[in-house]
């Protein structure tokens, strides 16, 4: 899939100079003068040049009064009328979902060839009920659950307000231009979880688990391919091609891409309990890089919007006293949890 992806790529960049090659040899045979010729292949390299290097920007979406709505807003800019979430927008322009439906094409074709087609329509019918987990850290949890309940906080708005402190890891310092290349001014309203079959999460980002309610997220949330540092290293950015399509889908849509991304981890022999760590790879290392389906929450979680924690708990009685705190907490929000050793 990545392979024919880079290839399409590659051939779009190359049309311009390969045009470029053919009407200057047709230009330099046809002209009875040589000058006339090579005054009109100047313009040519410049106009063909230009076009070359310029990207293909699909037209901004429209309201119902028919005024563009800038990538980032939910109200439209001239009418003030409600235009839905940013990242649900991108996510069902024509370009991404007729570019993904193409991945999700070929991934059945290969899947076809190497006889796993079953499984992996088993494997997609799975992630159509797969859920969205947040991994947050004790005190972070403890703070959403007091009083009526506080609203989780968004990555970037609590860097900004000196909340919290970008680590000193690979990603971190790396985050912001990356982001912003994924999901363009709207990033900082985005919270970021993980797409799962199991209802853990990517321990890095803490040890209690939060699965997420499905009605409180499904209309303003949308899923993304991997980690957008890995994403942006494996497609650069350059001025000469647009950001590749079909790497993004609605929540509704997210089993199309777990299928187009993931089918070639997928055999004939594959069993159903094997599909939560292919879905979102597990390392024994909870700081360690691991793969999973990034998913984009447009807006404030509230712990309203909670369904179920899984506490990973360590062998400490001070944190144990904390979690047993926490529990009554958790049942006055409907929260259902469980609790596993560390
Ligand atoms: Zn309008």
């Amino acid at each position: 899939m990545r392979t024919s992806g880079t290839a399409r790529n590659a051939s779009r960049e190359e049309v311009g100079s390969d045009e470029l090659d053919r009407s200057l040899a047709q230009l330099t045979w046809a002209s009875p003068s040589a000058n006339q010729s090579r005054i009109a292949a100047s313009f040519l390299i410049m106009s063909l040049g230009m076009l070359a290097h310029s990207t293909a920007i699909p037209p901004l979406p429209k309201c119902e009064l028919g005024h563009e709505i800038p990538a980032h807003v939910t109200l439209c800019i001239v009418c003030g009328a409600h235009v839905g979430f940013p990242n649900v927008r991108y996510a069902a322009r024509k370009e991404e979902t007729e570019a993904l439906d193409k991945r999700l094409a070929d991934a059945r074709i290969s899947a076809t060839a190497k006889g796993s087609l079953d499984r992996l329509e088993a494997f997609g019918k799975a992630v159509d009920g797969s859920k969205a987990v947040v991994s947050r850290f004790r005190a972070d949890l403890d703070a959403m659950l007091s009083g009526g309940g506080k609203l989780m906080q968004a990555y970037y708005p609590a860097v900004r307000a000196g909340l919290r402190v970008p680590q000193n890891n690979e990603f971190d310092p790396a985050r912001d231009p990356n982001d912003a290349r994924v999901s363009p001014v709207f990033y900082d309203s985005l919270h970021f979880a993980a797409l799962s079959l199991d209802r853990l999460g990517v321990p890095h980002y803490g040890n209690f688990a939060i699965t997420l309610r499905e009605e409180m997220i499904a209309k303003r949330t949308t899923v993304f391919e991997e980690n957008p540092v890995k994403f942006n290293e494996r497609f650069p950015a350059s001025r000469s091609r647009p950001f590749p399509y079909g790497y993004r889908a609605s929540w509704q849509d997210r089993s199309t891409l777990a299928m187009a991304k993931l089918q070639h981890k997928i055999e004939a022999s594959t069993a159903d309990a094997e599909f939560a760590d292919i879905l979102l790879e597990k390392q024994s290392d909870p700081n360690a890089f691991s793969d999973f389906i990034e998913v984009h929450v447009y807006g404030p979680i509230h712990p309203g919007a909670f369904e179920h924690v899984i506490a990973e708990i360590p062998d400490d009685d001070l944190e144990k006293l904390f979690w047993d705190r926490m529990k009554p907490k958790l049942e006055s929000f409907g929260v259902s949890f469980e609790e596993v050793g560390a």
